[in-house]
């Protein structure tokens, strides 16, 4: 059960959807327990929300088919690695040292992808501090292509949890879970944003902070990593298996 504060819990209704069911969630009041909580009309109590998906994250993530239309995906692929489409989504630049990527490091990029079974141009490979990493999208597009995906549902850590993991005032923390059948697995995935890291300003741009996105949107930069963290745990990358030409 989500409790909270009827106005911080709207919010999240009008933001998100049940994790579990993809379902739009009302705020609703127990009773018995006198609290506000997210109900969503399939399981009641919902136990963790997400974000519906835009189009083109819907395409990096390989559920283009269920979000736009049956059999966009595979055209909407093809089309992504044309240079001039709005949808390739190839790194320009190193995500740890800000560096633009050369010609060798796009094609690193690829070639890892390949590898992996993940499409550098949708976004599923990133390039930190020189080596290839797979993105959250790319751990989104590996859980669509599985026969039984895992449904992944985040929420912020309770007061008795930031505690329980010693992290400070200020600092964004949340936990992710996978659902299959209904089941919540074992594993979590935990991600963290402390603020030292959001309010820090650029070396180059004084006046600018060094990561605008985690600094405007923290929570999201928190979720986004306890999803990759717990992705990461959940599905080993295959490498080379029914190499594809
Ligand atoms: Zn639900």
């Amino acid at each position: 059960m989500i409790k909270g504060d009827q106005k911080a819990l709207q919010r999240v209704a009008d933001n998100q959807v049940c994790a579990e069911h993809g379902t739009p969630l009302t705020v609703a009041w127990d009773a018995l327990l006198s609290t506000y909580y997210l109900r969503c009309i399939e399981c009641g109590a919902c136990r963790a929300t997400k974000r519906p998906v835009s189009p083109s994250t819907a395409i990096a993530r390989g559920e283009a088919n269920a979000v736009i239309q049956p059999g966009a995906q595979k055209e909407l692929e093809r089309r992504a690695s044309s240079t001039t489409s709005a949808f390739n989504r190839l790194p320009k630049t190193d995500l740890g040292d800000n560096r633009a990527l050369t010609l060798a490091d796009a094609q690193n990029v690829i070639e890892f992808a390949k590898m992996v079974h993940l499409n550098a141009f949708l976004g599923h490979v990133d390039l930190y501090y020189g080596s290839p990493r797979v993105s959250i999208d790319g751990y989104y597009y590996l859980n669509s292509q599985m026969e039984k995906p895992f449904r992944i549902g985040c929420r912020p850590m309770t007061q008795e949890e930031r505690t329980a993991y010693l992290f400070e005032d200020g600092a964004y923390c949340w936990i992710a879970k996978a659902y299959q059948d209904g089941v919540e697995l074992p594993e979590d995935g935990i991600g963290y944003l402390s603020k030292d890291e959001y309010e820090a300003m650029s070396k180059k741009n004084p006046e600018h902070h060094r990561s605008p996105v985690s600094h405007n949107h923290p929570q999201r930069t928190a979720e986004h990593r306890a999803e990759w963290q717990l992705l990461r745990k959940l599905i080993p990358l295959e490498v080379g298996k029914n190499e594809q030409t």
